[in-house]
C-alpha cells in the first residue's frame, strides 16, 4: 500500500448525500488540510425519492446507480478522493423508511447480519488505519433504518478493527446543538418569503440535535461551504439547495450548518474541542 497521509478521518454513512449534510464542511477542510479521508457508504439510496419531475422515472437499481454518480461528484466537489461502498456497489440494498414493507427485503441494509457487515467495514479500517470514525448516534440520528444500521455495523466494526490490531483513537457521533438549531430555525422563519420554499421544517426534522452540553467538538468549515454547497448540488435527485437553506424531497426548508458539531463516544479529549484530531498521536 502507498504511505497516506498522518491524518486519517473515515466517516461511515448509510446513503449517498448524508456525507454532505452532515460532514460536508468538515470533509473539505480535512482534505484541503492534507489529511487521508476515507467515506464509507453502505447503501445506494435505491428507495430515495426523487425531487426533478425529469428524473422520477430513474427508480430502484437505475436511480441507486445515478445516485452513485452524484457521490463521485459530490466527493470530488469536496476534495475526497477515497470514497467506498460497503462490500461493493450493490452489495446492501437501501431499507426505505421505518416502518415500510422494504425494510424486510433480505437484501436490505436493515436484514444485513451486523457481524457480517461491520467485518466487511473492519477491513478498510484496518488497511486505511484511520485515528478518527464518525458516525451516527444509536438512534441513527433520527431513526431511519439504515441509519441505526450504519450506526451499529460502525461501532462493532470499531471492536473488530481493535481485536484485530488497529485500536480508533476517536469516534464521534454526529450532532447539532439545540440553541444552534433554534437560533437557525428562528432566523429561517424570517427569511422563508424570500426563499424558493413554501414551508419550513421542524426542528424534529434535524438529524442527531441535542442539549448543548453533550457536544464536544466544534468544526469551523465556513471556509468550505462552498464546497460543502456544491456537494450538496451534486446530489440533484435528492436535496435542492438555497443557501444557507436546503430542502430534501418534502420540500421544508432546514438550515444548512457550515460549522459542524461531534459529541465524544470513545477515546479522550476535552469538551471544547476544534479539531476532532486533537490530542491524537499520529503514528501510522
Ligand atoms: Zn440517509
Amino acid at each position: 500500500m502507498t504511505e497516506l497521509p498522518a491524518r486519517r478521518l473515515l466517516l461511515v454513512h448509510a446513503h449517498p448525500d448524508d456525507e454532505s449534510i452532515n460532514n460536508g464542511a468538515t470533509m473539505a477542510k480535512y482534505t484541503a488540510e492534507g489529511a487521508h479521508v476515507t467515506l464509507v457508504t453502505c447503501t445506494l439510496g435505491e428507495r430515495g425519492e426523487v425531487i426533478p419531475p425529469e428524473l422520477r422515472h430513474l427508480t430502484g437499481p437505475a436511480l441507486g446507480a445515478h445516485r452513485r454518480g452524484e457521490l463521485d461528484a459530490a466527493l470530488a466537489a469536496l476534495g475526497v478522493t477515497d470514497g467506498r461502498l460497503l462490500g461493493g456497489a450493490g452489495r446492501y440494498g437501501d431499507s426505505g423508511m421505518t416502518g415500510l414493507a422494504d425494510n424486510d427485503d433480505p437484501g436490505c441494509f436493515w436484514q444485513a447480519d451486523v457481524d457480517e457487515a461491520a467485518g466487511r467495514l473492519a477491513e478498510v479500517i484496518l488497511e486505511v488505519r484511520p485515528q478518527v470514525v464518525v458516525t451516527y448516534d444509536d438512534n441513527g440520528g433520527y431513526g431511519h433504518p439504515d441509519h441505526v444500521q450504519a450506526h451499529r455495523v460502525t461501532m462493532r466494526a470499531v471492536d473488530l478493527a481493535a481485536e484485530r490490531g488497529h485500536r480508533i483513537a476517536k469516534v464521534y457521533w454526529n450532532r447539532v446543538p439545540r440553541t444552534v438549531a433554534e437560533a437557525a430555525f428562528a432566523r429561517l422563519q424570517d427569511e422563508l418569503a424570500a426563499l424558493p420554499f413554501d414551508k419550513s421544517a421542524a426542528l424534529d426534522d434535524v438529524p442527531g440535535v441535542v442539549d448543548d452540553e453533550r457536544i464536544t467538538t466544534t468544526i469551523d468549515g465556513s471556509a468550505h461551504g462552498a464546497a460543502k454547497a456544491a456537494a450538496m448540488r451534486a446530489h440533484a435527485t435528492q436535496i435542492e439547495v438555497a443557501e444557507p437553506y436546503f430542502a430534501l424531497s418534502n420540500e421544508l426548508a432546514q438550515p444548512l450548518f457550515t460549522t459542524e458539531y461531534y459529541e465524544l463516544v470513545r477515546g479522550t479529549g476535552q469538551r471544547g474541542e476544534t479539531d476532532l484530531f486533537a490530542g491524537v498521536e499520529e503514528a501510522s
